[in-house]
């Protein structure tokens, strides 16, 4: 059947898409599809949206399992502005400051404030003359940030030369954006904890300052000058947004059902039904996708690409609902030894779990009572591991005590004896619950041969299937994964109005009604 009554706005009035995978990646991609006019529903296997960026409520503690720092305001205000939304019709927003605060091993402790001036007294106070290292280097880490953006962010640019042409701008400059971030930033500060203040964010891309191209130092900028944000309730009320923004627009959202196979068609089968859409947008990762869901045939990359990627760390984290006070953890926390080389090579170079780690401690409960029970608070803990570690019982057991050991030493917070409520998850956690390789925590790093063009691609092997999420462009991160949705929908449209096909008739076979709304 084909229908006429699509238009420039809503150019894909007479499709079908099926979304595989709720992650915030396919959220916004639903919103993006329904609202140029797809008949979209989304097929999440897990009980609850959100993938990765998901919640835990137990005992009166509300936990973020994945992502804690809300970085990069404006791409949130750019995804709701296309719907003619904001974020404060969904959630309320608070600039922290302290952004964060540093505990190293030798005793030593820093808040980073919001101001820059403060940041400017404390890079001084580190090192003579590195306020002024410091406006240099946040000079730089803007335009950084300008071309990143313009180039792999905001821009779906597909070329190889996008990426080479970088290189040629910053050389005219003498600083080559494609070298490494740890060599990038020796050229600005000699103290190491100033270098570890300006690098601490790769972990979000996850890399390291070792094989991260200096492209990144844009995260400079976006942390120290952007700021760092919290929404009221924690990320997860990102994910009730647009989850809520996506059924808003019209698309269904069946949770608890898994896709089990993909074929030529588009045809989708999962473990209740199957069904045959215009479209399909997996936010499944494609590892995942290529691999286990399609025919060899429809695959666009072989095992051994995906044998020789370089995966994102994975992660430890320890959910604790504690009594009585934390002080003097802050909202963020990181607890950083001097020298954290180690634990880098423990991720990237030889896979173990880590004797000295580097961790992250979020306390939500720092600034948003409502995550905790009066006199609670809520604890998260993250220690980035390679992936691919095993981690049985025994082994997460030890590691466990060896953290809290760690944080008592290097903080002076004792939590044992007053935890509550205790959750964990780890690299099988990933890999069970997400489907995600090795069990990285958070796809593809972004090495340089897995920068901008060079990440896999937006559309699939077989006609009609298409790619969204961090593993696609732009990358990792809450902000990247809303953009993406974007980039994927657009893509969908380029090829309905470049070669339109005739609509293929949804198969009913076994087919649930589309609902509009949430199915358990
Ligand atoms: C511990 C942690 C901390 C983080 N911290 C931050 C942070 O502070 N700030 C930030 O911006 N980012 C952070 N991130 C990164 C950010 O959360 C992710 O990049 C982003 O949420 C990824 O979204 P996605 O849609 O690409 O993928 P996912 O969230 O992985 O979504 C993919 C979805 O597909 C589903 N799926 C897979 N296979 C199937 C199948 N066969 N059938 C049906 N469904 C399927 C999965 O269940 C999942 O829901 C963090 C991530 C983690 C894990």
């Amino acid at each position: 059947m084909t229908c006429d009554t699509h238009d420039d706005e809503r150019p894909l009035a007479d499709e079908s898409a099926v979304v595989v995978g709720a992650g915030l990646g396919g959220l916004s991609a639903a919103c993006h599809l329904a609202d140029r006019g797809a008949d979209v529903e989304v097929i999440e296997r897990n009980s609850r949206v959100g993938g990765v960026a998901n919640r835990i409520e137990t005992g009166g503690f509300r936990f973020d399992t994945g992502p804690s720092w809300y970085l990069m305001p404006e791409t949130f205000e750019r995804f709701f502005d296309a719907f003619d939304r904001s974020p404060e019709d969904y959630y309320d927003l608070t600039r922290l400051d302290p952004q964060y605060r540093l505990f190293w091993r030798d005793g030593d402790r820093a808040d980073v404030p919001a101001d820059l001036d403060a940041v400017r007294d404390l890079f001084e106070s580190y090192e003579d003359g590195a306020a002024e290292a410091l406006d240099d280097y946040l000079a730089s880490a803007a335009e950084a940030y300008e071309v990143g953006t313009e180039r792999f962010v905001y821009e779906d640019r597909s070329r190889l030369r996008d990426l080479v042409d970088v290189d040629v701008v910053r050389s005219a400059r003498g600083l080559s954006l494609l070298g490494t971030m740890d060599d990038h930033v020796a050229g600005f500060f000699d103290s190491p904890k100033l270098r570890q203040i300006v690098q601490y964010s790769l972990v979000f891309l996850g890399g390291a300052p070792h094989n991260t191209p200096a492209l990144y130092s844009l995260m400079s900028y976006v942390d120290l000058e952007l700021g760092v944000y919290y929404p009221e309730g924690g990320m997860y009320s990102v994910v009730e947004g647009v989850a809520a923004l996506a059924t808003e627009l019209g698309a269904a959202v069946s949770t608890g059902e898994t896709v089990v196979g993909l074929d030529h068609g588009p045809t989708v089968e999962t473990d209740r039904r199957t069904l045959a859409p215009d479209r399909v947008v997996c936010n499944a990762n494609p590892a995942h996708v290529e691999r286990d869901l399609l025919p060899p045939e429809g695959r666009r990359y072989g095992d051994d690409y995906w044998d020789s990627r370089t995966y994102a760390p994975s992660a430890f984290l320890l959910y604790l609902g504690v009594e009585g006070s934390v002080d003097p953890l802050a909202h963020h926390s990181l607890v950083l030894p001097e020298d954290w080389g180690p634990h880098f090579a423990s991720i990237f170079d030889d896979p173990a779990w880590p004797d000295t780690p580097s961790y992250y401690v979020n306390v939500p409960s720092a600034t948003d009572e409502t995550v905790a029970p009066d006199g609670c608070e809520t604890v998260v803990v993250l220690v980035p591991v390679a992936p691919g570690l095993d981690d049985d019982a025994a082994r997460r057991a030890a590691f466990r005590d060896q953290i809290l050991d760690d944080l008592e030493c290097h903080t002076g917070v004792d939590l044992r004896g007053r935890i509550v409520v205790e959750r964990q998850a780890s690299v099988s956690t990933f890999a069970d619950r997400f489907a995600l390789p090795e069990g990285t925590a958070l796809g593809l790093a972004h090495t340089l041969r897995q920068t901008g063009p060079l990440r896999p691609s937006r559309r699939g092997g077989i006609d009609g299937l298409y790619y969204t999420g961090a593993f696609t462009g732009p990358g990792i991160g809450v902000p990247m994964a809303l953009l993406s949705g974007e980039q994927t929908a657009d893509a969908v449209v380029e090829d309905a109005g470049g070669s339109r096909l005739p609509r293929v008739a949804r198969s009913l076979a076994a087919a649930a009604p589309f609902d509009g709304g949430f199915r358990p």
